[in-house]
């Protein structure tokens, strides 16, 4: 198994580095000099640098970090609370288990520095329960912490800084990455969305002020504080500074991490993993993980980054990139992604709980070539009647893959239809 990413640039720069993962290892590779730069500034200031700096969320949503951090109200005397989302349950996401492997305190380091300079007290890092080694690896990176004395008071010498770190295992649903459904199971209950407003910063993690960050994000923060804003726009686009580590997977010679700009072409990353497998020909590309919709070979110079993506009507979303060669049926890639929505919908809203139903109900008579032929215009009606309309942007991430694939792969679906079998005999099993 790849224990390291193809390639580095500052995130993953120590990767592969047993010592990396110790606590003297990591202040050995300079660790911790964000954090004593944050420190020496007001919390305000640290906020409004991370601002200036345009790192963006790198859970999906893509949000400034900072500008999220300035939403945690001032002047309450509630207990300040952070939430670390570990939970990547995003089919063809795979970095944030690399980092907490790789660089557990860089994601510590992240959210002390973020805890000086939201006020908070306490962060829980929640990570899907699947993930065992991880988070033997991060709990073994709080114990150091606390061992040594960076955590709980008087965090690094600074009087009345105090900081205590939890540790959460997930039950393994994909919902509880959504921020809401991940603060409902961290409490205990059943990991559904919550109706917002009000929003986390309000009433969050026990009815708490929070702010819920992925672990990518954190990790990247030390680098901004130490490094400083315009070493870190050095990377990236303007309005997607610094790098990521993208997930490549499916049809290519070489799976796995890369750390690569954003904006890095979707050719040149395609290119890192090795190209298509066997010199086929490519077929389709999901860019962030399996929920954003489908892009086509004409796509292939689009700069990896949410300005340009969001341009060819889908998303960034992790980085998750899933490659298909034209062996690929998608009739069938539609089968499989309904079947998965089907089964991860919490249920609460009837047009996401019924529609996700609907859509794979119809996916799979098609794939199965029991298809009728008014069975498409059904199959592109119901994504509209989701999206929008519900608790959570579940049913969006639901409804966008199919349409996308719609879109641009109409004749698959027809020929299942029109045939009653499939056109792609080499296609994967389902
Ligand atoms: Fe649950 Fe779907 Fe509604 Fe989100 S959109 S709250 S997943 S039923």
């Amino acid at each position: 198994m790849q224990t390291e990413p193809y390639t580095k640039l500052y995130l993953s720069e120590h990767y592969g580095n047993e010592a990396f993962r110790t606590l003297a290892g990591y202040e050995a590779a300079g660790g911790f000099q964000g954090l004593r730069a944050a420190l020496a500034r007001d919390p305000e200031e640290v906020t409004e640098l991370v601002k200036s700096s345009g790192l963006r969320g790198r859970g999906g949503a893509g949000f400034n970090a900072g500008l999220k951090w300035s939403f945690m109200p001032k002047g309450d005397e509630r207990m300040k609370v952070l939430v670390c989302n570990g939970d990547e349950s995003e089919p063809g996401s795979f970095k944030d288990r690399m980092i907490m492997q790789q660089g557990p305190f860089q994601i510590l380091e992240g959210l002390l520095i973020a805890a000086w300079a939201t006020g908070a007290r306490r962060s829980y890092i929640y990570i899907r329960g699947e993930y065992q080694y991880p988070i033997q690896c991060v709990r073994k990176a709080v114990a150091e912490m606390y061992d040594k004395g960076y955590l709980g008071r008087d965090v690094f010498g600074e009087p009345g800084f105090e900081h205590d770190i939890v540790v959460h295992s997930g039950a393994g649903a994909y919902i509880c990455g959504e921020e809401t459904g991940l603060l409902e199971s961290l409490e205990g209950k059943k990991g559904q969305p919550r109706k917002k407003p009000p929003f986390p910063a309000q009433h969050g993690a026990f009815g708490l002020p929070t702010t819920v960050n992925n672990i990518e994000t954190f990790a990247h923060v030390p680098y901004i504080l130490s490094r400083g804003v315009e070493w870190f726009r050095g990377f990236g686009t303007e309005k997607s500074p610094g790098t990521t580590l993208f997930g490549v997977s499916g049809h290519v010679e070489r799976p796995g991490l890369f750390e690569l700009p954003l904006g890095t072409p979707l050719r040149e990353v395609i290119a890192k993993a090795g190209g298509v497998r066997n010199n086929r020909a490519l077929k389709a590309v999901i860019p962030g993980g399996m929920s954003m919709p489908v892009l086509t070979p004409s796509d292939l110079d689009v700069p990896m980054a949410e300005e340009f993506l969001s341009e060819r009507g889908t998303h960034l979303g992790t980085g998750g990139v899933m490659v298909m060669d034209d062996t690929t049926c998608m009739a069938r890639v539609a089968c499989v992604i309904s079947y998965f929505f089907r089964d991860e919908s919490c249920g609460q809203c009837t047009q996401c709980r019924e529609g996700t139903g609907w859509i794979h109900k119809l996916c799979e008579r098609i794939e199965a070539g029991r298809g009728r032929p008014r069975d498409l215009e059904l199959l592109e009606s119901v994504p509209a009647l989701m999206e929008g309309h519900t608790i959570c942007a579940f049913a969006d991430a639901a409804a966008w893959p199919i349409k996308g694939l719609l879109r641009h792969f109409r004749s698959d679906f027809e020929c299942h239809i029109s045939e009653g079998s499939c056109p792609f005999p080499e296609s994967f099993e389902l």
